[in-house]
């Protein structure tokens, strides 16, 4: 159950833990009137040892407090700074481990729930002509699909305590970070102005869209359902795309700077800012930031294993075939090339500069649809 502190609109959810004589707890900061204006839910750390978002939340903070005593909070506004305690605490052999839990090796951000498998057996025959109805009808069937599912183990505990939080807001912000990367985010296409809003406001390099991109991660499974219950239901009732949601990469693991990480937190201010969650925030610098589909993003393997010497970086634009890295095999001296399956921009390399065989080594974001199916690494 959760636990609301009224006087400082901290709610708290505590993880029972699968061992015996353990408790966490994962802790949500709430400004404004649920009502009063769209409600935002912001989170930093499902990946728990992902620490520039988690850096750029704890300013965000901050940034609410100071905005609540000046009277400007206009909507309702949700941060959880910690989304994974869990993960956080996992350890191995002095190195963190947060992207899956150790358990079963399940990554964090995926498999959550599918509201709209969930949600549509509730929904038959209550739909009317009002998309605004519909809108309400719909995460009422989003809450009480959730209340009804099982919660075995901690990471199921912790999916359905984010998903409780943040299933009825209209927009949800998912705060992350990749190995060595360039600031971008992942979206669903639906609102497009919101993408566009979300670029400008946080200066965002590159934008990666795509409807579905399979795994059920966080900030798909806010935005994919709307979709489905809309083909489903839409012939004969109004459907809204109810949220915005995004995935957003804070750069590197090693992009952990104080000074960068206010301004990051400023700039998420005039995001919500500019979809009135808070008033008198500046409006966002014009612009634009490549917006490109997710499907056309090659990933870049190694074609043997040995030392990567890279000869580019995260924001630099590569030719079809140009040589990116050079994988040296210490053993036998040999060098063999790296080359860029297409035309594109550079956004993330991997950080080990060793590497095996056939493993991921970057994504170079194009313009050609080039793959399908599942497009997310685990
Ligand atoms: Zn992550």
């Amino acid at each position: 159950m959760c636990r609301e502190d009224p006087a400082i609109r901290l709610v708290t959810h505590p993880l029972t833990g699968d061992s015996p004589g353990t408790l966490r707890r994962i802790e949500a900061h709430v400004w404004g009137t649920p009502g009063s204006g769209p409600k935002v839910y912001v989170q930093a750390g499902l990946h728990a040892d992902e620490m520039p978002g988690i850096l750029v939340a704890r300013h965000l903070i901050d940034r609410l407090n100071h905005s609540e005593r000046e009277g400007r909070i206009a909507g309702e506004v949700w941060v959880v700074p910690l989304a994974n305690p869990v993960g956080l605490a996992q350890w191995t052999a002095h190195k963190p481990q947060g992207r899956h839990e150790l358990a079963g090796l399940q990554n964090f951000n995926r498999g959550f729930p599918d509201l709209a498998e969930l949600a549509a057996p509730l929904l038959e025959g209550r739909l009317t002509d009002d998309a605004a109805e519909n809108l309400v009808l719909i995460r009422q069937a989003f809450a009480e699909a959730l209340r009804n599912l099982p919660r075995a183990n901690d990471t199921q505990e912790l999916r359905l305590c984010l998903l409780g939080w943040s299933h009825d807001a209209d927009c949800v912000l998912d705060l992350h970070c990749d190995h060595e990367a360039i600031l971008h985010f992942y979206a669903a296409p639906a609102r497009p102005a919101d993408i566009a809003s979300l670029a400008r406001s946080i200066g965002a390099e590159l934008v990666l869209v795509q409807e579905v991109s399979g795994g059920n991660a966080f900030d798909e499974a806010h935005t994919a359902p709307w979709v489905a219950l809309r083909r489903r239901f839409g012939a004969a009732h109004p459907i809204p795309d109810g949220c915005f949601s995004a995935t957003v990469e804070y750069r590197g693991q090693a992009d952990v700077r104080d000074d960068l990480a206010a301004e990051d937190a400023a700039r998420l201010m005039v995001f919500l800012g500019a979809i009135g969650a808070v008033r008198g925030e500046p409006v966002p610098r014009l612009g634009t930031s490549p917006v490109l589909p997710l499907d056309a993003a090659a990933e870049v393997f190694a074609p043997q294993g040995g030392i990567v010497l890279w000869r580019v970086a995260p924001g630099d634009h590569v030719k079809k075939g140009e040589v990116m890295a050079e994988i040296l095999d210490p053993v036998t001296g040999k060098r063999v090339p790296v080359v860029s399956p297409t035309f594109g921009l550079v956004f993330r390399i991997e950080l080990w500069r060793s590497c095996l065989r056939g493993q991921s080594l970057a994504h170079v974001a194009g313009n050609k649809v080039i793959r399908a199916g599942n497009l997310m690494s685990d």
